[in-house]
């Protein structure tokens, strides 16, 4: 399986970036299709191509908007979501450097479905390039006259809070508040930015949106899944002879993306656990990777596809440092508006650290699955369940490899753990 590439069909351009570049390749032809159809038209295009969120949490694109309330009298807002802070993702940083205009018209489109005169891209802070290419992009578009006439582009940069990647955690930073989540309902199709309906969407799915409308729904829905469509762009790290971002068909499997297109497993050439959708999915091992990377697919898996960020460990890396690492994210990650989050994550990195240490005990890992478990769909915002996944997978799928490190284990058979954190 070798998919058509769409998103990164000119990377390999070296203007891909500019408004030329983008003409060149085919760009800005699908916005004049769009002046021509009707919003409700655009929203069920996107509906039958079975376009998905491809920022986290997978929900169907053209459902999401169509929850605008409808014939709403003041502003409607589209935000983008350029955050990009789930670790082991790095994908829409570059289509922000190398195909901004796609971007840009895929906002154009959006926000005539929507109704939107104003769009917001909400870029993280530490993407310096990707913000300058961006807006220099913003600005031609203005220059040629594809914005300015009903719909303008603010960009907003952030300042590097993994939560403000959570839609109402982005909207209060937006807003100029601290970036915290809020409960929901309402949700921000309903009351969002600045208290005005608002649809949150990420890159990547903004970028699918011309292309949809250039080629039609039934050809982007026909490159995916039953219940997918389209190609996504899969940022593959860690212990692989090719790591890198491609582009594939939400169709194919975890073993053929990492070995046949990142070039199979490095180190002692033996997979030992991957990670699938960046560090909040659920891990997988090495006999759980014939799996299909759509939304679906790995849902059935008993993970998620997440932000597509698959990091692939081979036999050599401790999973209870890997899990310290990752629990050592969400403590420091945690906005600490809800106890179970503010507590839990602090809480599980100290016991995850001593386990590493050899200082853990036996009851520790009960101790982490059952406070884990607690706290679940108790929060705010969905940060802390991103935690419990990684919490309760690595344990219950490694339990041995912890429980060789506790206590009892290194006074049997003494050891020498080397542990350096600050
Ligand atoms: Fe903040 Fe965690 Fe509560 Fe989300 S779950 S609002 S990150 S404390």
């Amino acid at each position: 399986m070798t998919a058509e590439k769409i998103l990164t069909r000119s990377f390999e351009r070296p203007d891909s970036h500019t408004l030329d570049g983008y003409r060149a390749s085919g760009g800005y032809q699908a916005w004049p299709k769009a002046q021509a159809m009707e919003p409700a038209a655009i929203v069920e295009e996107v509906k039958a191509a079975n376009l998905r969120g491809l920022g986290g949490a997978g929900f169907p694109t053209g459902t999401k908007w169509s929850f605008i309330p409808k014939n709403h009298a003041g502003p409607v807002y589209l935000v983008i979501n350029a955050d990009e802070g789930e670790p082991g993702t790095f994908k829409d940083r570059y289509l922000l450097e190398r195909d901004p205009h796609a971007l840009i018209e895929g906002m154009l489109i959006a926000a005539r479905a929507i109704r939107s005169a104003t769009g917001f891209v909400y870029i993280r802070g530490e993407y310096v390039e990707p913000w300058r290419r961006f807006s220099a992009a913003v600005r031609d578009a203005y220059a040629a006259g594809y914005l300015g006439r009903g719909f303008d582009i603010v960009v907003h940069r952030g300042a590097g809070a993994y939560i403000c990647g959570e839609e109402t955690g982005l909207i209060s930073s937006l807003e100029g508040k601290k970036g915290w989540p809020k409960l929901k309902p309402p949700f921000p199709a309903i009351k969002g930015a600045f208290g005005a309906p608002t649809i949150v969407n990420n890159v990547e799915t903004i970028c699918h949106v011309p292309h949809i409308i250039n080629r039609g729904a039934a050809w982007f829905a026909g490159l995916g899944t039953k219940t997918q469509g389209g190609t996504r762009m899969y940022s593959v790290s860690g212990r692989v002879a090719r790591p890198g971002v491609y582009e594939e068909s939400v169709a194919i499997t975890l073993r053929q993306l990492i070995y046949e297109r990142a070039g199979g497993v490095t180190g002692n050439g033996r997979l030992k656990a991957v990670v699938p959708g960046g560090s909040s999915a659920a891990i997988l091992t090495a006999a759980e990777i014939d799996v299909t990377m759509d939304v679906d697919g790995l849902r059935n898996a008993g993970t998620m596809a997440g932000s597509a960020g698959v990091i692939v460990m081979d036999e050599t890396v401790s999973i209870p440092e890997a899990l310290m690492v990752v629990a050592r994210f969400y403590a420091h990650e945690s906005c600490g508006q809800c106890t179970p989050c503010r507590e839990s994550t602090g809480w599980i990195y100290k016991i995850t650290h001593r386990i590493v240490e050899g200082r853990g005990r036996r009851a520790d890992l009960d101790t982490i699955l059952d406070v884990a478990r607690r706290g679940a769909g108790t929060t705010i915002c969905a940060f802390y369940d991103g935690a419990v996944g990684p919490y309760i997978s690595y344990i219950e799928k490694f339990r041995s490899e912890f429980e060789a490190l506790t206590e009892a284990a290194v006074a049997a058979a003494p050891r020498r753990v080397v542990v350096s954190h600050a």
